[in-house]
């Protein structure tokens, strides 16, 4: 059997075409425009990208975007004032502040000062807390791609188990907390796992999120599984995932790819929360 390819890139367009067609619904209905602002401090060319992929997404689904771009010297407290105005702006819905900051500022207090209704990246405690209460208004971008991509592939959630490897805040335990929302019964795994293969081939459902280039090979899963990989793993012959795709393709019932799997739905679930937390201040 080989797998059908989850195509990330696919997902996220129909992501961000459904969203172009609710703002216009909120337009007129409601006369809202989403709004959503981007914080940059500093050169960082990584980040500049990101941001510029952001500000151009935010024109395609027809929201509002407001870029500050700060100069890397930017003291914690200008940073903070900054935050703290973005909150109290009617027309500001979502507000993100590009990570990683410069060193000499400490990114903790500025991720708290969001106001957790406008923290669109899902990563303030009290989103995460949603989602442990199984109420995830914002849940973090990726973590919530991740569901979206197993959803339109169809899979069965209910009753499935799914395995999840890496307890990131950021990316695994989210993901880990979604799929218990989805009614999985969920294992994560992590670096102290024992016999980590014996448990991925129990998966019906294998996210992948730990960092380490094509680690999950053909017979740590069985057959019919679907494998959701997060994994980022650039090398010299490429950009890898976390699961030897061309093995792994072969038993899977579903598989996404790196690129062109999770990567794109970033960006798609970051729109979708900005336009959720503009329908929020109905
Ligand atoms: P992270 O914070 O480094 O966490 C990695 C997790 O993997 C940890 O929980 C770690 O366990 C576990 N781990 C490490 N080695 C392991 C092993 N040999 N066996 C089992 N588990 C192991 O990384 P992250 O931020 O979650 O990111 C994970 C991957 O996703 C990276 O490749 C990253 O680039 C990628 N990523 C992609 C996107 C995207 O948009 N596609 C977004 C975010 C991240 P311990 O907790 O025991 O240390």
């Amino acid at each position: 059997m080989s797998a059908e390819i989850i195509d990330g890139k696919k997902v996220s367009a129909d992501i961000r075409a459904e969203v172009a067609q609710a703002v216009k619904e909120l337009q007129a209905k409601h006369g809202l425009t989403p709004g959503l602002a981007v914080v940059l401090v500093g050169e960082d060319p990584g980040s500049q990208i990101y941001v510029n992929n952001k500000e151009r997404a935010c024109a395609e689904v027809g929201f509002n975007s407001f870029k500050y771009v700060l100069p890397t010297e930017t003291a914690q407290e200008e940073l903070m004032k900054l935050v703290d105005e973005l909150n109290a702006r009617k027309d500001v819905h979502g507000i993100l502040v590009q990570m990683p900051l410069p060193k000499h500022l400490d990114p903790t207090p500025v991720l708290l000062a969001i106001d957790p209704n406008k923290d669109v990246d899902g990563f303030h405690p009290m989103n995460l807390g949603r989602v442990v209460v199984g109420n995830a208004l914002l849940p973090s971008c990726t973590p919530a791609g991740c569901i979206e991509l197993i959803k339109r592939s169809a899979a069965r959630m209910e009753g499935a188990h799914a395995v999840v490897i890496g307890r990131s805040n950021t990316v695994g335990k989210p993901v880990a907390l979604l799929l218990l929302s989805e009614n999985c019964t969920v294992t994560i795994a992590h670096s102290k796992t024992r016999d980590l293969p014996a448990i991925c081939r129990q998966a019906d459902i294998l996210v992948a999120a730990v960092g380490r280039d094509r680690m999950v090979k053909g017979d740590w899963v069985k057959e019919g599984v679907t494998v959701i990989d997060v994994g980022m793993n650039r090398t010299d012959e490429g950009l890898f995932g976390d699961v030897d795709f061309d093995e792994v393709k072969e038993k899977a019932r579903a598989i996404t790819p790196v690129p062109g799997g999770v990567g794109p739905m970033t960006i798609a679930m970051l729109m979708r929360n900005t336009l959720k937390a503009a329908e929020m201040t109905l």
